[in-house]
């Protein structure tokens, strides 16, 4: 047996809990591997809490994002001993997850461990991380450049928001933070913010249009923040829309499609094809300042996942959080 967080359903909501497992227990993959270490995302604070029922099969071990080592293979890509990350593909929701010290996943679901970075590191950058990478290269795939005007970031604090900061700033663009975490201003500037925002200034009823401020924007939030964000952006910039951590709502008009030519690019990192996955990890990889990444992280034991999502959830948690899991 092995140990993994198992969600179970219950007759009022469902139950969370680090138990053993039987390996029968697993599902059908062609490829078995030894987590050392899973990420902490939203959607992983959504499934253990129950909070939304992105959980569709149960029992289920949450986790949508580990690194390991493969076990054991009948996948031509991969054998025993190869390092590999897995992000997405329904892992965590549909399919057993990566909370657990063992997984079988599909082998054409993996990547291989990016050169350069460690297991921890891969999963400081998790899905979270992934995701903030794959915005950027829409917003690059746009046109845009740090030349075309500001980037703006909503939800910074957070683990894409972190990410996303680090990023945009390394590759030249004067960062706009946007955070309701105003304690965490020094924290933003660190990795790069050169201005911090309240959010606040982006939660009023959006106008259809509004003062032009930046180019390209990350969001992670959603609601009416992407909507001010959307009457915010100046004419030919685009927002990556990447997150709902505000909400699923969209309070916005045409007016800043049709009057500015924004652009609206959404973001869906579940199942991006293994090509544009392998370039964004790869990008990861060469650019990520990695003493930036660790000044994100926290890392916890496999058994404090659980406290820690009730935390995530509540927005108490900074930045990146790795569960040591072996
Ligand atoms: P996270 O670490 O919890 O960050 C979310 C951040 O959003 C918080 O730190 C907070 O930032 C802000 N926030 C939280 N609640 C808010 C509210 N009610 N109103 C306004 N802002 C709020 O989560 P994450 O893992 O980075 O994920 C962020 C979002 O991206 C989630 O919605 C997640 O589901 C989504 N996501 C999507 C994909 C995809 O494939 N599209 C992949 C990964 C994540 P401040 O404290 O700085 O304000």
């Amino acid at each position: 047996a092995f140990r993994a967080w198992v969600i179970e359903k219950a007759e009022s909501g469902q139950t969370l809990a680090l138990r053993d497992v039987e390996p029968s227990e697993l599902m059908d993959g062609d490829v078995t591997v030894r987590v050392s270490h899973s990420g902490l995302n939203y959607k992983d604070g959504l499934a253990m809490t129950g909070r939304m029922p992105v959980v569709r099969r149960f029992p289920m071990i949450p986790g949508i994002d580990f690194a390991g080592t493969v076990e054991a293979s009948e996948h031509a890509a991969y054998k025993p001993g190869d390092a590999v990350v897995l992000t997405g593909w329904g892992v965590g929701e549909t399919h057993l997850g990566g909370l657990g010290e063992v997984a079988r996943v599909r082998g054409d679901w993996l990547v291989p461990l990016p050169e350069g970075l460690s297991p921890a590191r891969a999963m400081a950058i998790g899905t979270a991380g992934y995701t903030a990478m794959l915005s950027v290269l829409a917003l690059e795939r746009h046109g845009l450049t740090p030349e075309s005007g500001p980037a703006l970031v909503t939800g910074a604090a957070g683990g894409v928001g972190s990410v996303a900061v680090a990023l945009l700033r390394q590759a030249g663009w004067h960062v706009v933070a946007a955070t309701g975490r105003g304690d965490e201003a020094d924290y933003l500037k660190k990795l790069g913010a050169a201005e911090i925002l309240e959010r606040e200034a982006l939660g009023g009823e959006p106008r259809p249009l509004a003062k032009e401020r930046w180019a390209a924007g990350i969001d992670a939030v959603g609601g009416r923040v992407l909507a001010n964000a959307l009457a915010m952006t100046k004419g030919g910039g685009a927002i990556a829309a990447c997150g709902n951590a505000g909400g699923m709502d969209l309070p916005s008009s045409v007016a800043p499609f049709i009057l500015r030519g924004v652009a609206l690019l959404g973001i869906n990192s579940v199942t991006t094809p293994l090509a544009p996955r392998r370039a964004a990890w790869a990008r990861l990889a060469r650019d990520l300042d990695l003493a930036l990444l660790d000044a994100m992280t926290t890392t916890v034991p496999l058994e404090e996942a659980g406290g820690r999502a009730e935390a995530l959830l509540a927005g108490r948690v900074r930045g990146r959080t790795v569960v040591a899991v072996a």
